[in-house]
Order: C-alpha cells, then sequence, then structure tokens
C-alpha cells in the first residue's frame, strides 16, 4: 500500500448509522400504500437508492402506482426521515470515529465523504463533524452511483490525492466495488459480509490504527 494522504469515508454505516430511521420511514410509506414492510422487507433496500427502495416496496405488494403518487411517496418518505433525524447528535457517532478524524487530521491527512445520501451535508452538520471535511461528496453530484466509482473519483480529485494514496472506508458490498473500481484502498467496516471484499476489515473504527498506513 502507497503511503496513505487521504480518507475517504461513507457516511451512513461508517460514520453515523441512520438505518432505523429509513426503516421507520419506509414503514410508514409502506403502511400508506397498505403494504406489510417489517425488518424482514427491509433488508432489500439496503444499500439502495430511494427510487429504487419504493420500486422494490411496491414490487412487494404487486402494486402500481402513478408517477404523481410515486414522486409524492418520495417525499413523504424523505420528510418522515428529516423529521426522524433532527434531534441525532455527536453520541449518535458510531464507536471510535471522533478518534479517528482527530488523529488523521493532527497527522495531516486530508479528510472528504462520499455518500449516496442527499441529506449528508445536514447529518455532518447535526454529528458536530462536518468542519473536519475538506470535501464532501454527496448523492446531490452524482451521476452514477456506487458501485461506479464517480463519488470517490470526484472526492480524491478535489483533495488533489491519487487514489493509490487514498483509503475508502465503507460498510456496504457496493461502496467497497466502487472503490475498488477506482483504484482505491479499502477498509471494510461493520459488516463481516463485505470482509472478503476488503483489503482491510475492521468490527468499527476504535479497532483502527493509523500507524498502520501513514
Ligand atoms: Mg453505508
Amino acid at each position: 500500500m502507497d503511503k496513505i494522504q487521504a480518507f475517504l469515508f461513507d457516511l451512513d454505516g461508517v460514520l453515523v448509522s441512520t438505518e432505523h430511521n429509513h426503516f421507520v420511514s419506509w414503514q410508514h410509506c409502506a403502511h400508506l400504500l397498505g403494504i406489510p414492510f417489517s425488518q424482514k422487507e427491509n433488508e432489500l433496500l439496503k444499500g439502495v437508492s430511494r427510487i429504487d427502495s419504493l420500486k422494490n416496496i411496491l414490487a412487494l405488494g404487486n402494486k402500481q402506482i402513478s408517477t404523481d403518487e410515486f414522486e409524492s411517496l418520495l417525499k413523504i418518505k424523505n420528510d418522515f426521515y428529516l423529521d426522524s433525524i433532527k434531534h441525532i447528535n455527536q453520541s449518535n457517532l458510531l464507536p471510535g470515529v471522533l478518534n479517528v478524524l482527530t488523529v488523521a487530521t493532527k497527522k495531516g491527512i486530508l479528510l472528504g465523504v462520499g455518500s449516496s445520501s442527499k441529506n449528508a451535508n445536514l447529518i455532518l452538520e447535526k454529528l458536530q463533524i462536518k468542519d473536519f471535511f475538506k470535501v464532501i461528496i454527496d448523492g446531490n453530484g452524482v451521476k452514477n452511483p456506487k458501485p461506479d466509482p464517480e463519488v470517490f473519483l470526484n472526492g480524491a480529485s478535489a483533495l488533489g490525492v491519487e487514489p493509490a494514496k487514498t483509503l475508502v472506508f465503507e460498510d456496504a458490498a457496493s461502496g467497497i466495488t466502487a472503490a475498488k473500481n477506482g483504484g482505491f484502498n479499502t477498509i471494510g467496516v461493520g459488516n463481516p459480509h463485505i470482509a472478503h471484499l476488503s483489503d482491510i476489515y475492521l468490527d468499527d473504527l476504535t479497532q483502527f490504527k493509523l500507524e498502520t498506513y501513514a
């Protein structure tokens, strides 16, 4: 591994977990559609975009709706979600995150976020960690979703660091694949199913040792 000069973090599942917030928001929409929706059905939505998530729910209920209804449900989901994350704060950071951001910053490593979430800026503000990041590439700035490497390539280019000298932290298979496709080094976090895809796998960021990379 080349000497690492930059870290790029996925947001959800790496820095914070808003999985439950997404679940209750989709459950609300499914309920409006009269489609049963539990944690089991929710597995189908993990790492999936908002539009495809709603398509999956409609397929579960074998239901067809108009384009207007579809758009309106996407808005209902996002409004419900935004309301549910109103109260998140620094205590919602996943274990080890604040320490990694602090020691990496002290060491002069450039930090960025590469997330599919269109709410990334808002969530980072609420977590009070936004100032650590020199660049935040979110779902609004990317044409091709992960596993396309675009989000991470844009991040590395904005930081002015080559992918080979950048470490990507991810919790989803599509994210690890995206990073690999872009020529990045990868750390899989908090999802044993991606351990075999990642260069290095950690249960959480308390296990991260900066000396190993920089
Ligand atoms: Mg994630």
